[in-house]
């Protein structure tokens, strides 16, 4: 099935092709290293598949350019779907499928490092040894084992952050709509979102981001977290209002901050900027904290993680082409 690949890099296009191959899928993909927008879609044009990443804008608009294009499958290589207006698609008639199984360990692990990194200055003791500059000051952290760490969001990924949290010897806390027996298994309990803050010394974030999670982190929640605590998010920029986030920074009610996705990320992450002018201040502020860690939405970057994406955004493209169940699909609403 002949498919639009949108942003598309280069390890995408190695290994989405080898997927394509080892499956003997037979599909034509047209790699675009574009963003899809309303002023890239027509690159869509002649394609019943369509398939995307998380800054890919995939709103009504789009959807119906899509639509009258012949577009009827639209397959994003990420568990999130925020990026997707699954109603218009739904009323579109076209098919939204993603990738829900893909080893939640990556991310997981990925927001345990980012802990550590924070927390005991790992990044800025790299940049300093580079430099030749050997001191210890300032790059004081705190031990982990014996303090309290809350998780937002305990599904798949949140639940193995708190099992290796657990590891480490740390007392788990673990809010969320739908509590699961798999979480409290791996040694976590769960309490209102109000205690969770109070009570932890480093929160995790690891639900989706929706209408009712936008900002779950806000100039209230910060105001009533432990005081110095350090936050995580890997989840979507969108879960935290960064303007309140800087402003806890400032006054230290934030003890730290590490997120590898950001409110504002489509404009820059996945690109090299490095020798233009980054015109966003909030980005800008952040990186200038010393007890920020920003990185680029590579949680999910491992090659375990981005070869199930690939094959299964295959397998997903070929069972529309048969006809067959599409297992992946998103939620209906
Ligand atoms: P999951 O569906 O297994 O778990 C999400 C959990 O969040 C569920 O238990 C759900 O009940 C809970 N939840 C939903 N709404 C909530 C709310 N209002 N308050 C509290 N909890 C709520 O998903 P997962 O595989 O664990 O992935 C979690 C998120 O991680 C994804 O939605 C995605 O945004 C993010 N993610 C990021 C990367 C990355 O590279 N940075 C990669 C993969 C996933």
């Amino acid at each position: 099935m002949r498919t639009a690949v949108f942003s598309t890099r280069r390890y995408d296009k190695s290994l989405l092709t080898q997927a394509n191959a080892e499956a003997e899928a037979g599909h034509d993909l047209v790699f675009r290293e574009d963003r899809l927008t309303l002023d890239t879609v027509a690159l869509a044009a002649g394609c019943p598949a369509v398939c995307v990443f998380v800054n890919d804008n995939v709103d009504a608009e789009v959807l119906k350019q899509l639509a009258a294009q012949g577009t009827r499958l639209v397959a994003t290589r990420s568990t999130g779907y925020n990026h997707v207006d699954a109603e218009a698609a739904e009323r579109l008639g076209i098919e939204v499928v993603r990738v829900t199984d893909y080893s939640p360990h990556s991310v997981a692990e990925f927001a345990v490092g980012l802990l550590l990194a924070v927390n005991r200055k790992i990044a800025r003791a790299s940049v300093r040894t580079r430099d030749g500059n050997f001191e210890l000051d300032g790059l004081m952290g705190f031990d982990l084992h014996g303090k309290t760490v809350g998780v937002i969001g305990t599904g798949k990924i949140g639940t193995i952050f708190g099992r290796i949290m657990v590891g480490f010897g740390c007392t788990v806390l673990g809010h969320d709509l739908y509590p699961s027996a798999a979480f409290e298994a791996a040694g976590g309990r769960y309490v209102g979102i109000e205690e969770l803050m109070a009570r932890s010394d480093a929160v995790s974030l690891h639900c989706p981001l929706t209408d009712e999670t936008r900002h779950v982190v806000n100039a209230r929640t910060l105001a009533g977290a432990k005081r110095g605590a350090i936050l995580v998010n890997t989840s979507r920029g969108g879960l935290v209002d960064t303007e309140s986030a800087i402003q806890a920074l400032k006054t230290g009610q934030l003890g730290g901050l590490a997120i590898d996705v950001y409110e504002q990320e489509a404009s820059l992450f996945f690109q090299d900027l490095s020798s233009t002018i980054i015109t966003d201040d909030v980005i800008q502020r952040l990186v200038s904290f010393p007890n920020v860690i920003v990185t680029g939405h590579q949680a999910f970057f491992t090659l375990e993680a981005i070869g199930q994406i690939m094959r299964t955004t295959i397998e997903s493209i070929s069972a529309f082409e048969k006809g067959e169940a599409l297992v992946n699909r998103i939620p209906r609403g």
